[in-house]
């Protein structure tokens, strides 16, 4: 099938200078900011477990792990602690959904350079310099204008980048061939299954999220009890066959490559 799609007359270049993993801290966009301090504090199945000034990148439970590895190949402390849970009242168990960072500057950058790069690093990583994907369902519509963090290679491209979101969901498809736009789908598609996957749960009534509980007695109780990663709770309570195999889909982009190639289609 022929596809009519713009090629951009440039693509994007990382020059390598550091600064997206200088400043983990402040770069979340305000809605998402002001979301969070209304209603991750308690008033959903998952929690925020962290002040919102120490947030930094999320980490899901499989690149925790990772990390947690590879900061010992390389002799670094990571700081490496949970950010998101879930108390559930049916098995006593903390569910840890994802973990960051506790530092400003990326315990991993030494000399401006990442000492871990040859890995398969996190998505947060390889996404930037999207904040996220066009494909995200959110209250705010995705623009040219909202999807970018701060980094000085965009510059040249902004200008060349369509307004129209069709004709700017193609120029994306080609113009990074770093793999950053694929990489930033799917980790929309990530986002959206684990909230898919948590109301599953709760409809199957195999989770019980405890919600609307005082903050601190929330933090007393996850703190006490059994700790257990996300992905590791799915595939004990056989909601998942196979945790590996899931982790290898998300891995592979399988998500991101089917919605980016439908809409490729259309
Ligand atoms: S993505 Fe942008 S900010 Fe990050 S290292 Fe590359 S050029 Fe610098
Ligand atoms: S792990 Fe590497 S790429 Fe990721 S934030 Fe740290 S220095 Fe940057």
């Amino acid at each position: 099938m022929k596809l009519n799609v713009i090629q951009p007359e440039k693509t994007f270049q990382c020059n390598q200078c550091g600064s997206c993993c200088s400043h983990l801290r402040g770069m979340m966009p305000r809605e998402d900011r002001e979301f969070i301090e209304k209603m991750a504090y308690g008033k959903l199945p998952l929690v925020q477990l962290t002040p919102i000034e120490k947030m930094s990148f999320p980490l899901w439970d499989w690149e925790a792990k990772r990390f947690m590895k590879w900061q010992k190949e390389v002799n670094v402390d990571a700081k490496i602690n949970p950010s998101r849970g879930i108390l559930d009242l049916n098995s006593n168990k903390a569910i840890i959904v994802t973990y960051y960072m506790d530092s400003d500057a990326c315990p991993f950058l030494r000399e401006k350079k990442c000492s871990i790069y040859h890995t398969k690093r996190a998505y947060v990583c390889r996404l930037f310099p999207f904040n996220r994907g066009p494909f995200l369902k959110t209250s705010q519509e995705p623009t040219k204008h909202n999807m970018f963090g701060t980094c000085g290679a965009m510059d040249p491209l902004m200008p060349l980048m369509p307004e129209k979101y069709d004709d700017m969901v193609k120029f994306l498809s080609k113009a990074f061939p770093d793999g950053s736009f694929e990489n930033a789908v799917q980790f929309d598609c990530i986002t959206e299954w684990i909230n898919r996957t948590i109301i599953d749960l709760m409809r199957k009534k195999m989770l019980r999220p405890a919600i609307n509980y005082p903050y601190e007695l929330f933090l007393k109780r996850f703190e006490n009890s059994e700790k257990v990663d996300f992905t590791d709770f799915l595939e004990d309570i056989g909601y998942i066959e196979s945790k590996e195999e899931l982790i290898k889909s998300f891995d592979d982009n399988q998500d991101a490559i089917n919605i980016i190639n439908q809409f490729l289609e259309q």
